[in-house]
């Protein structure tokens, strides 16, 4: 089933690209595996899938520490600085990095490993209070705080439009990322600004996403189905 449904999705994922005349190749699938078993990502990794999406530390680490080595995780939840040390050690990409204290709790581990991560800007395009993101207006001070921080490479920006029943209504926050994106890679604050990620779409919405230019597609439901309720 999973299979199935993975090669339906990156069939649909490549005929949006077509469509809209983007390279498919342009856009990467980031299965989001949260509340599913380890084992529900083992059988899409052996579908050939590589690159999976987790919202918990913990639940990640335990998948983490059983699937292959070659599988490939991007933290896309809320994450806490004092869960920053994990996060640097398990995740090739933070996808939610949204204050400057996480930015430092990150470097600072990621000093002591001796190594780099990729790392997204959430940001609150829809100005939503309860959810989590940069304001769009303080996201350059965050990059310029992030520049003086060597082991964090800031590939781009994330977001979560808030929710509504028809996904067109996602797509005026999508073009407002991509935007606030291209004027920010405009003052060279991305790590690489020829190639700046943008993270946004997700089951009900990704099609939408594609056309405003989504490099990163963040999708559950299509690929493992329901997901289990929270314990
Ligand atoms: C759960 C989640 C997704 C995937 O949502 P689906 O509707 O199941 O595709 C994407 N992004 C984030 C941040 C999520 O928490």
């Amino acid at each position: 089933m999973i299979a199935r449904n993975l090669e339906k999705l990156k069939n649909s994922i490549a005929e949006t690209a077509r469509r809209c005349g983007r390279d498919e190749n342009s856009i990467r699938l980031v299965a989001v595996s949260k509340r599913f078993p380890a084992e529900a990502v083992a059988e899409a990794h052996r579908a050939g899938h590589i690159l999976f999406g987790e919202n918990y530390i913990q639940e990640a680490e335990e998948k983490y520490s059983v699937v292959s080595p070659e599988v490939r995780f991007h933290f896309i939840g809320h994450l806490q600085t004092n869960k920053a040390k994990t996060a640097a050690e398990i995740f090739s990409m933070v996808e939610t990095v949204d204050r400057k204290k996480l930015a430092v709790a990150l470097n600072k581990h990621l000093t002591a490993l001796g190594r780099k991560q990729d790392i997204l800007i959430q940001v609150n395009i829809g100005g939503d209070s309860n959810k989590s993101g940069t304001e769009p207006a303080e996201t350059r001070q965050l990059l310029e705080d992030i520049a003086t921080l060597p082991m964090l490479r800031p590939r781009g920006l994330m977001t979560m439009p808030p929710f509504t029943d028809d996904p067109e209504d996602a797509r005026p926050y999508f073009r407002e990322l991509r935007l606030l994106a291209e004027s920010l890679a405009a003052e060279n604050l991305f790590s690489d600004n020829k190639n700046v990620e943008l993270s946004m779409g997700m089951t009900n919405d990704y099609r939408i996403a594609i056309e405003e230019g989504a490099t990163l597609v963040r999708i559950g439901t299509a690929i493992f189905g329901e997901r289990p309720p929270k314990n």
